[in-house]
């Protein structure tokens, strides 16, 4: 991977500004977007009820308005002298046949994140929110024929339940048919490798800043990450949100959300923590900055982006 990027037009789009958080520095490194989903196809209870919300925001739209944009994209976090990764995108060259939109990608991803002086032996954690295709595909890259780990000097903390819900094979029915395949290039290696450390998702500080906490529903056991540092507070809430409107309009749950009611659930817990503690937002899958903030006005949540 050449180390110099000159690509103003995809500097123009994917690289946002440096988030000051606290202690720490905060910025998004994107992998890919897909641009495939009307809003009725991502938000199955969506109507045309609805509508104005997404007109007021189409900064998440595509030009022509008719769809949704879903950002892939990876937090980088400077804290402390270390350096933390926050999900790790889709990755390239992966034989995606159960998802088209992210079969056999080949994307500047690195490139991306060196030009943020970010080189992948200098990455120290890699943290997962869970373990799904779009989420972990950058933890290993195709070299010699082989999957390998592309950050070969960092710890790879995930939910040990979820790791272990993917290696139970008959759980491997239609729905999960992408996830178990992303096992076996994705993280599996990286076990292998020795890099992993597996986690009971508790609450508990487990790097400095840094807590993993139950968001369970999206997927068995899925975390929000949140990191405190001086005084502020992010939550990186993983896939509890796919796109902002649902802010607005929790009970719109996603065509990705097997299991409803939990999944709700851990909305609403990250729509109040947000709030409560007036935490930054990053999202995984927000378009624009991708970053923002969560109030309320009376019963309902408000997203502004930042
Ligand atoms: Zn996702």
């Amino acid at each position: 991977m050449a180390a110099t990027y000159s690509d103003r037009k995809d500097r123009a789009m994917f690289l946002t500004p440096i988030n000051t958080l606290g202690d720490a520095k905060v910025a998004r490194v994107v992998d890919w977007q897909i641009e495939a989903f009307e809003p009725t196809g991502l938000l199955p209870d969506w109507d045309a009820s609805h509508q104005p919300l997404l007109d007021a925001m189409p900064e998440t739209m595509t030009p022509d308005g008719r769809h949704v944009l879903l950002s892939i994209h990876s937090w980088v976090v400077w804290l402390g002298g270390k350096i933390i990764l926050i999900d790790t995108g889709v990755g390239n060259d992966k034989s995606r046949p159960f998802a088209p939109y992210f079969d056999r990608l080949s994307t500047p991803y690195l490139a991306r994140l060196e030009a943020l002086g970010v080189t992948p032996e200098a990455v120290d954690y890699v943290l997962h929110t869970h373990l799904h295709v779009d989420h972990v595909g950058w933890n290993t890259r195709l070299i010699d024929g082989r999957w390998q780990p592309t950050f070969p000097n960092a710890r790879h903390i995930f939910s040990a339940k979820e790791y272990a819900f993917f290696a139970v094979p008959a759980n491997a029915e239609n729905r999960h048919r992408t996830s178990f395949q992303t096992q076996s290039d994705s993280v599996t290696p990286i076990v292998e490798a020795g890099l992993a450390e597996m986690i009971d998702i508790d609450g508990s500080e487990i790097i400095p800043g840094f807590s993993f906490h139950s968001t369970p529903g999206h997927s068995v056991d899925h975390a929000s990450i949140v990191l405190r540092s001086a005084g502020s507070t992010a939550l990186f809430a993983g896939d509890v949100f796919h796109h902002p409107v649902q802010v607005f309009a929790p009970h719109l749950l996603s065509l990705f959300d097997p299991d409803r009611s939990t999944a709700l659930k851990s909305r609403f817990w990250a729509l109040d923590f947000a709030a409560d503690t007036k935490a930054k937002l990053f999202s995984s899958h927000f378009p624009a900055s991708g970053v923002g903030t969560v109030s309320r006005r009376g019963a309902e949540y408000v997203w502004s982006f930042t």
